[in-house]
């Protein structure tokens, strides 16, 4: 394999509250892009690609590349920043990549792309934390619930899950009720390079994807009633979300875990609760050490929904994420968020408050995995280096 680079000229300066989202795009552009980069002076696009391509697929690419700039880029409006909390400034005694440490000793064991298992020393870290979310749960009345894995495709469909995060789906299949294609597939199945090879027509259609979020399920359960009065709910689940070869190490996973705590009422029960949720969240970061922001954000929507919804949430303030630090990359990286979705879900799926309008809906969203990653960046794999509270609780 020869990787080979191609550098595209801007045709106007990629602004640097775009490069990570850009990056990140572009590697859903093309099967044949490795990696793809935005040098800090937003001039270029600089794609390393698998092999050499031919004049007319490189001219193929571009034109790709330069839709993406097209829809993201230009007229994009830097969206409204606001701090809400800064304790990014905490000294914390690692600068190392936890990664490496955790191979080494088994702690993390990468079985494909995007799925690890992990060992005791981040699972304990893992179950630590979600002690103190499930007891923070329990402190807004939460109902507890188990959602499965699986997710209806209709239920997405009427959310328009479809339309914003195509690029992240993952789908759940099966073989065809077929005497004759499931005895074919038995007899043939085999991986080549990592790869199952399949007959695509030995497949199902597709009534079900592998769940993006947990909150979801809530909202669907609660689909078709009326609301006596605001109610919250908490669950932790698996939740997928394919981010091509943005996945590496914990930062980036297809398949990690969340814990969510979801409000569902009026406008006001929403919004008080997320602000409740997040005076009580920060105590909780500090006890931990850690080393964080609280700041506006958005969602990471395909090319072309972002800039009309990154600009959408970003007026109604409608994301926020708890972004800590990852010193040996000296970055941040969101190990929550606070998000509220005005009455989209209460109208999407006929959810009514006493008065027949539809419901408000929120949700605070902890990414386990990346907690225990995020910890272990700050404080590194010895305990004894560790804050007492997180010493005597998961050393
Ligand atoms: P979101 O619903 O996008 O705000 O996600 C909630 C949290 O889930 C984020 O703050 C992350 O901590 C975590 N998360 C989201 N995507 C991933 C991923 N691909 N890998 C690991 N954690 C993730
Ligand atoms: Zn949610």
């Amino acid at each position: 394999m020869h990787e080979h680079t191609i550098v595209l000229e801007g045709d106007s300066r990629i602004p640097d509250f775009l490069t990570g989202e850009l990056q990140a795009k572009l590697a859903y552009v093309d099967e044949g892009i490795l990696k793809a980069t935005v040098p800090a002076d937003g001039s270029r696009v600089v794609l390393t690609l698998r092999e050499a391509p031919d004049a007319e697929r490189a001219r193929a690419l571009e034109v790709k590349v330069r839709r993406v700039l097209e829809a993201m880029v230009r007229g994009a409006v830097r969206p409204r920043q606001k701090v809400l909390e800064d304790h990014l400034d905490r000294p914390v005694p690692s600068s190392a990549d936890p990664m490496p440490a955790l191979m080494e000793r088994g702690e993390v064991v990468p079985e494909e792309q995007g799925i690890a298992a992990l060992g005791p020393l981040p699972v304990r870290l893992i179950e630590f934390f979600e002690r103190h979310f499930v007891e923070l749960a329990e402190g807004f009345g939460a109902r507890p619930y188990r959602f499965p894995t699986l997710i209806a495709a209709s239920l997405l469909d009427r959310v328009e899950y479809f339309r914003s995060f195509p690029h992240s789906l993952t789908f759940a299949t099966h073989l065809r009720e077929d005497l004759d294609v499931i005895e074919g597939f038995a007899k043939d199945a085999h991986c080549r390079d990592e790869a199952l090879h399949i007959d695509p027509t030995a497949l199902s259609g597709i009534r079900a994807l592998l769940s993006p979020a947990v909150c979801f399920h809530y909202y669907g359960a609660l689909a078709g009633s009326q609301l006596e009065e605001g109610v919250c709910a908490t669950a932790v689940g698996n939740c997928f979300r394919y981010e091509s070869s943005n996945m590496t190490s914990l930062e980036r996973l297809w398949n990690f875990t969340m814990r969510e705590i979801i409000f569902v009422g009026p406008k006001d029960f929403v919004l008080e609760n997320r602000e409740l949720a997040r005076s009580r969240v920060s105590p909780l970061l500090d006890d931990w050490g850690l080393a964080y922001r609280v700041e506006g954000a958005n969602d990471p929507f395909f090319v072309g929904d972002f800039k009309k919804q990154v600009a959408f949430q970003s007026a109604f303030q409608l994301k926020y994420e708890i972004r800590a630090l990852i010193p040996h990359r000296q970055g941040t990286l969101a190990v929550g968020s606070y998000n509220f979705h005005q009455d989209f879900f209460g109208r999407n799926l006929g959810i009514t408050l006493p008065d027949g309008n539809p419901a408000f809906t929120g949700c605070v969203a902890f990414g386990l995995e990346r907690m225990a990653y995020v910890f272990l960046a700050q404080y590194g794999l010895d305990s004894a280096a560790w804050p007492e509270a997180v010493r005597r609780g998961a050393g």
